[in-house]
């Protein structure tokens, strides 16, 4: 049995939001006992927070360790250079106090090889969940990395093969986007009745489903069709707001890709700094009727998208705060939230007995000033010392 005491932390308790001094001590991964005046038990390996905050284990919720592939000079995929690179990303991940990653479509189910190397222990990086190639229309946004399918029957088939290839989540493209050329982010892509059909499938085996989603029509098909989840959500009215509050749908917002690709207009073509001027603001005002109108929300970043880095997950805190999240918020969004929409809240996204000691420790406290979240000094999982400095 291995036995850990991490003393001297300032506890972020994420339900009451509030923040107290204790200790806590660890089983095998777990959180035995949270307190004050603790004893430090027999044998325990000792851990000092030295003061820190420390957060229950921060998620992202929609990252991509593994973008298109690259092409080598005679034309073949950089699958192995491109692998390489995912296993830098989770680096990347645990240095940034991130220990939980939800990869929403990747290449040549590289992430699902990943997931199960880093399961084995045969690779550092957080808890991840993935979902293979995503699922879009032919020649829709995502096309040259996603399964192309046509019709319920064809959508239906692509669901099953994500989930036979190993995928814990189905994606699936609801709309265009900014990052294709060619389509515009505002028109529907797959219908309803082709995403129902995906759905379904995942439903079946209790698999989730997430939607890249920024136009209303399509984000409209895509709650309808019973989608868990929608990314990026440019643009939506008070009817989705009542629909995903009814459905328990979750909103990840993803302010990060826009804005990174805002703050390098001269790195990016045309087509696509066009797209985002025109879409963001309209972005940023959807997010904050979002929160005012009470639908649940959680954190992802679309890591992976151009400009757009793996080592810079809490940023979103400070983006949603800039425009209108409450501070407490804005932690929950990346843990109690996220760990709800991952379906794994009994044992991850707050700090309490019996959960998993997955924690993130800032050196400042984010209550005052949401920025201290940037500056992560310790990541630990399963009571792991991940990254510490
Ligand atoms: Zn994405």
């Amino acid at each position: 049995m291995s036995i850990k005491f991490f003393k001297n932390g300032k506890i972020m308790d994420v339900i009451k939001g509030n923040i107290y001094d204790a200790s806590i001590i660890v089983e095998d991964g777990f959180i035995k006992e949270i307190g004050a005046d603790l004893k430090c038990p027999e044998g325990a390996e000792i851990i000092d927070f030295k003061g820190g905050f420390v957060s229950p284990g921060l998620f992202n919720c929609h990252v991509h360790t593994v973008a298109d592939l690259p092409k080598a000079r005679d034309g073949r995929k950089m699958i192995a250079a491109a692998t390489v690179e995912s296993i830098e990303n989770c680096q990347k991940y645990l240095r940034s106090g991130v220990t939980y990653v939800r990869d929403v479509g990747g290449s040549e189910y590289i992430d699902i090889d990943l997931r199960d190397a880093i399961n084995a222990g045969k690779v550092e990086g957080p808890e991840m969940v993935v979902s293979g190639r995503c699922i879009c229309m032919t020649g829709g946004h995502g096309w040259t990395s996603g399964r192309e399918a046509d019709g319920p029957d064809d959508c239906r088939k692509a669901a099953r093969e994500q989930l036979r290839a190993g995928a814990d989540w189905i994606k699936i493209m609801a709309t265009g986007g900014v990052m294709t050329k060619g389509v515009e982010p505002g028109s529907p892509q797959l219908t309803e009745e082709e995403m129902r059909a995906a759905i379904e499938e995942a439903h079946k085996v209790n698999a989730k489903t997430a939607t890249h989603a920024q136009g209303m029509v399509g984000i409209k098909n895509a709650l309808r069709a019973g989608i868990d989840s929608i990314e990026h959500g440019f643009y939506m009215d008070d009817w989705c707001f009542d629909w995903m509050k009814e459905h328990g749908t979750f909103y990840v917002p993803t302010l990060a890709a826009m804005y990174w690709i805002y703050v390098n207009p001269d790195k990016v073509p045309d087509f696509m700094i066009r797209k985002c001027r025109s879409a963001f603001d309209a972005h940023k005002k959807t997010f904050t009727n979002a929160y005012k109108a009470g639908v649940k929300i959680a954190l992802g970043t679309d890591a992976g998208t151009p400009f757009n880095p793996h080592d810079k997950t809490a940023y979103e805190m400070v983006l949603m705060n800039e425009n209108g999240m409450d501070n407490w918020d804005c932690i929950r969004a990346g843990t109690i939230n996220a760990a709800e929409l991952c379906g794994v809240e009994s044992d991850h996204g707050t700090i309490e007995i019996g959960k998993k000691a997955n924690f993130t420790v800032y050196a400042g406290n984010p209550i005052e000033d949401i920025n201290n979240v940037m500056d992560c000094c310790m990541t630990v999982i399963g009571g792991n010392i991940k990254f510490s400095k």
